[in-house]
């Protein structure tokens, strides 16, 4: 009788991603390229976990955060623009937080910024006293004008957030912006970062302690490996023989380098670096003996 209150054990874990939109198909090649997949229901609400007990939830992205702190989902693929709008929404409710991100998975990028007309001189945050601006993300918008001591009227709206100057509904706006063409084409420029959005896995401020957790941990090793890949590096150089020990020595963290057919005394070399290379790094290559560097991106494409 007493435990008929107590969470019901659950051996699978659920993730929400969006159905459709910008992060639709990275969230769900990500997901891919760590090694799940599903029976395929594309265009229905749940796809089942085959190679794994790991099901999807294709939602709205507005209802992540949600779904999390309800323990429908356990976690989920979302902007960190609506995970930390809806996180200030609650807080600012007195209500604790309830979910949080856990990995930063690089993609969706954009910024929540401040624009105002194009004959606008900007010279600070100071400039908002007074003003109204119309936002999709009141919470947020509210909580960073509180951070610059800065009283305004914050409007809220929807969509088509951008209009609402000419509509004279608002003097400044609050929005996502990625190349700004948005804003260009409604005489409109960005003026002021309120945060940096990407893509996040969020999960439960309380992690699951049953079966899940195991499934939790794995996804997560995974995870890590293939955004790791992502950030590889080809590197490939021309050395003489008598160069590559030390040049090998440089590269430490690399893989083992690749000896391809060179001309005569230069070898042709090349190999792949776990993260970017500075540009004092390729210097110190160039000192020890490598020649026509170049850096290859090995992307691997989750778009
Ligand atoms: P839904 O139907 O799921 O509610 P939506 O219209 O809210 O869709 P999208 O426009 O697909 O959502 O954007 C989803 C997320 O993509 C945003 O919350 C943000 O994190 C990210 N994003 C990246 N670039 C942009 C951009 N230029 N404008 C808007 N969102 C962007
Ligand atoms: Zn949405």
């Amino acid at each position: 009788m007493s435990a008929s209150k107590a969470a019901p054990v659950r051996d699978r874990l659920r993730i929400a991603i969006q159905k459709n939109g910008r992060l639709a198909e990275p969230a769900r090649n990500l997901l891919a390229a760590c090694g799940l997949s599903w029976r395929e229901s594309r265009d229905k609400l749940f796809c089942y976990g085959e190679s794994l007990p790991v099901d999807l939830l294709l939602v709205r992205d507005d209802d992540i955060p949600g779904l999390i702190a309800d323990g429908v989902c356990d976690l989920g693929i979302v902007g960190r623009n609506e995970l930390d709008e809806q996180d200030a929404a609650r807080r600012q409710r007195g209500l604790p937080s309830a979910f949080q991100p856990l990995r930063a998975l690089g993609f969706g990028q954009c910024s929540l910024m401040l624009a105002v007309p194009e004959e606008w001189e900007w010279q600070g945050p100071a400039q908002a006293e007074g003003t109204r601006i119309a936002t999709s993300y009141p919470a947020l918008l509210t909580q960073w004008l509180q951070q610059q001591g800065v009283q305004a009227e914050v409007v809220e709206l929807s969509g088509s957030v951008e209009i609402a100057p000419r509509l004279g509904t608002a003097e400044l706006i609050c929005d996502l912006v990625s190349s700004g063409a948005t804003l260009r084409a409604n005489q409109l420029k960005p003026v002021q970062t309120v945060l940096d959005s990407e893509a996040v896995l969020a999960g439960a401020v309380l992690a699951p302690d049953d079966a899940r957790a195991g499934l939790l941990s794995m996804l997560l090793r995974r995870l890590d490996g293939v955004v790791q890949q992502q950030d590889r590096k080809l590197l490939m150089f021309r050395a003489e023989e008598n160069r590559v020990a030390a040049l090998a020595q440089l590269l430490a963290d690399a893989e083992p380098l690749v000896r391809l057919p060179g001309e005569g005394d230069v070898l042709q070399l090349q190999t792949m670096c776990p993260g970017p290379l500075s540009w004092q790094r390729m210097e110190e290559l160039e000192r020890a003996g490598a020649q026509g560097l170049m850096v290859l991106s090995v992307e691997r494409s989750l778009a």
